[in-house]
């Protein structure tokens, strides 16, 4: 600065607005101090004192330091708003105050540094104002960014309009669904900003609404998004208040409920679907119910089938128990026969009655040839023809043991039955040994046989003798001895019959009833018996019915004995009845003969075993008729051994006809 007049300098410096003060020496010590710089500092002394000591703040700062350097080089310096807490009054409280100085060198005669120019500016309001203006700057940025932050962190529109309906906020994800920026957007209206009509007339007089009510609107709109498809948008209107609490703007909020609702209707839809499911599965479970209780009603059934089962079950293990104790105690032999495989098993008894070791393998043919000779044909037929034919099985045969040579008479009893599958057939049975009954049988048909025998000699005489006397006495004058001597030869025949009947027993069981054949004629025969019997058969008529002579090959005694029997019978077992029909017939290429009467008959039980021997009908009826069971027994071993076969019809209280039949000679 060059200054050219001092008087006006000073004059300048006195009058300027800014403080200025002349600062001389090396102490710069103020000379010069304008009211402007002491406005800085009011109250605080100035002149002549050190600048440091009278403005200590000054000290030991950038100043201090820079007004030094200004004072060495001369080279002046500038700072500007420099804070500089400054004491209120000395030693008081500081307060912070900025600064615009600058400092210059003053030059004694223009040649040496003698002192510093200082001014010096109090920029502290400005700076006040500056940065209240910057932080309520930054204060406002600092929210736009929170609510930034909040707005686009939302996938919701966010939007402010003011009272003319035009937006003065809107959120990132609205501008982003514009396809549109901030400056683009803010400040424009509705249909600036692609609204349609009818959508930025609906928002339009909502905003209206909301002024008017100070309430909020609710909404919901749909309306096509170009790569979404079909949206809908939920969305509410809240009146924003100015201090006064009046409507200044609406801020609106809208969220894509499309999700929602969809997942709202398939909820429903499938809450639709969950109740039509949950009665089907009532019905269901009713079905569920009904089957169970059939289900249990059935367990029950199988239960109580299952209790009945187990009761048979011990039932049959218990009887099979009773029976293996009764075969045990009976000392039977028991056997199995597989009808196709043969096999052949047996129990250590059966095989003891055979001679054999129980351990020992045995066959049916080892078996079959331990029986006697005269027997084993006899057995092998009757096995084979109840094994494959279902015959009946019923033989008692004598068998020599293999190793012990013991003669044994067994009797065996059989019974087929087929296999539940069909394709075998099990034989079955059990063997005993008849040993002993046979034996004591034996004696008792030789002793029959013996007594029958030896009764036969005199009983021969004695008939020859009544016969004789018979004939002499027949004009007799005594009417009583013709009559006695009758009576007699009746009586003598009937015990000749009799006497022949166990003769014949007696030699059947021994075997040594023998057949001797002759041709006859049958009717020849009939006609002759019932001649011979008319004496002792006086009671009754017999009717023989012929037919035409039928030729037979037979023992003619014999045959002739079994006719004598049934017509014996006819008249023995029908008192009441007179008439008693004899019948010979030819059917196919046998002869049939009948004896019919109308008698006391049979029961159907009595008919199957009247020709087993020694069998009797045991009734009131027949208590009172003599008899031993054998006559048709006889006569069904005689008509067997002629290859012939004899039967009855009867009821009982109506009548029998008994049969017989004979092979026609060929
Ligand atoms: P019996 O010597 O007892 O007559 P039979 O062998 O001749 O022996 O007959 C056996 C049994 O059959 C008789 O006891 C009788 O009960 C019965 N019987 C035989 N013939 C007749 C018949 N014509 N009517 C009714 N019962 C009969």
């Amino acid at each position: 600065m060059y200054l050219t007049n001092g008087e006006e300098l000073h004059k300048i410096i006195l009058n300027a607005p800014i403080g200025i003060c002349i600062l001389k020496g090396k102490d710069l010590v103020y000379e010069l101090v304008n009211p402007a710089y002491q406005r800085i500092l009011p109250g605080r002394k100035l002149l002549n004192r050190r600048i440091f000591e009278a403005f200590p703040e000054l000290a030991n700062t950038q100043i201090e330091e820079a007004m030094r350097h200004v004072f060495e080089t001369g080279i002046p310096y500038e700072v500007n708003n420099l804070l500089i807490p400054v004491a209120e009054y000395e030693g008081g409280q500081t307060r912070n105050r900025y600064f615009t100085f600058s400092f210059q060198a003053w030059r004694n005669g223009n040649i040496e540094i003698d002192g510093i120019v200082n001014t010096v500016h109090e920029v502290t309001e400005n700076i006040k104002v500056q940065n209240d203006l910057r932080d309520a700057r930054e204060m406002a940025d600092q929210q736009k960014r929170v609510y930034e932050t909040i707005t686009s962190g939302t996938p919701d529109l966010m939007y402010v309009w003011d009272l003319n309906y035009r937006f003065t906020y809107a959120n990132a994800a609205l501008l982003t669904m514009w396809g549109k920026t901030w400056e683009t957007a803010i400040g424009k209206g509705l249909r600036e900003n692609g609204y349609e009509e009818w959508h930025a007339a609906m928002h339009e007089r909502e905003i209206d609404q909301v002024r008017a009510t100070k309430t909020t609107v609710r909404g919901e709109v749909s309306f096509p998004h170009a790569i979404l498809g079909k949206r809908i948008y939920d969305y509410i209107l809240i009146p924003v208040l100015n201090e006064a609490g009046e409507v200044e703007a609406v801020a609106g909020t809208t969220r894509d409920v499309t999700e929602r609702k969809q997942m709202e209707s398939a909820l429903a839809q499938s809450s639709e679907e969950l109740q039509a499911i949950n009665e089907e599965m009532v019905a269901t479970n009713e079905e569920q119910a009904a089957s169970n209780e059939e289900l249990l009603a059935t367990n029950q059934q199988l239960a109580n089938l299952n209790e009945e089962l187990l009761a048979a079950r011990q039932k049959i293990e218990e009887s099979e128990t009773t029976l293996r104790l009764a075969i045990d105690a009976a000392n039977f032999g028991t056997w199995f026969i597989h009808s196709v495989t043969r096999e052949f098993i047996t129990d250590a008894r059966l095989k003891e009655l055979f001679g054999y070791y129980p351990q020992q393998e045995l066959s049916i043919e080892q078996a079959l040839a331990q029986i006697t000779d005269e027997y084993r044909e006899f057995v092998t037929n009757k096995l084979e023809n109840a094994i494959y034919n279902g015959g009946d099985y019923d033989v008692t045969y004598p068998v020599i043991g293999l190793h012990d040579k013991r003669l044994r008479w067994l009797r065996a009893i059989g019974n087929l039955k087929v296999d539940p599958s069909g394709a075998f057939s099990a034989f079955t049975g059990v063997v005993m040994d008849v040993t002993e009954q046979h034996m004591d049988e034996q004696r008792k048909n030789d002793f029959i046989g013996m007594v029958s025998h030896e009764l036969k000699t005199p009983l021969t005489s004695l008939t020859a003798i009544v016969q004789l006397s018979n004939s002499k006495l027949k004009h007799s004058e005594d009417a009583f001895l013709a009559g006695a001597m009758d009576k007699a030869h009746l009586q003598v025949k009937r015990m000749t019959n009799m006497i022949n009947g166990f003769l014949n027993v007696s030699r059947l069981e021994s075997a040594k009833l023998m057949i001797q054949k002759t041709s006859f004629n049958l009717e020849d025969l009939i006609d002759e018996v019932i001649q011979e019997n008319a004496a002792t058969m006086s009671s009754h008529v017999v009717k023989f019915e012929r037919c035409q002579p039928v030729l037979v090959n037979a023992d003619y005694d014999k045959i002739g004995s079994v006719i004598t029997n049934l017509i014996s019978n006819a008249v023995k077992y029908s008192p009441e009845q007179k008439e008693i029909v004899v019948k010979c017939e030819v059917t196919g290429n046998e002869a049939h003969v009948s004896v019919q009467d109308w008698g006391m008959g049979l029961t159907s039980g009595d008919k199957e075993k009247v020709f087993d021997r020694y069998y009797r009908v045991e009734s009131n009826n027949t208590q009172h008729i003599a008899g031993f069971g054998i006559g048709l027994y006889l006569s069904a071993e005689i008509v067997r051994g002629h290859g012939g076969e004899i039967w009855v019809q009867s009821e009982s209280g109506v009548g029998s006809t008994f049969y017989f039949s004979l092979p026609l000679k060929t």
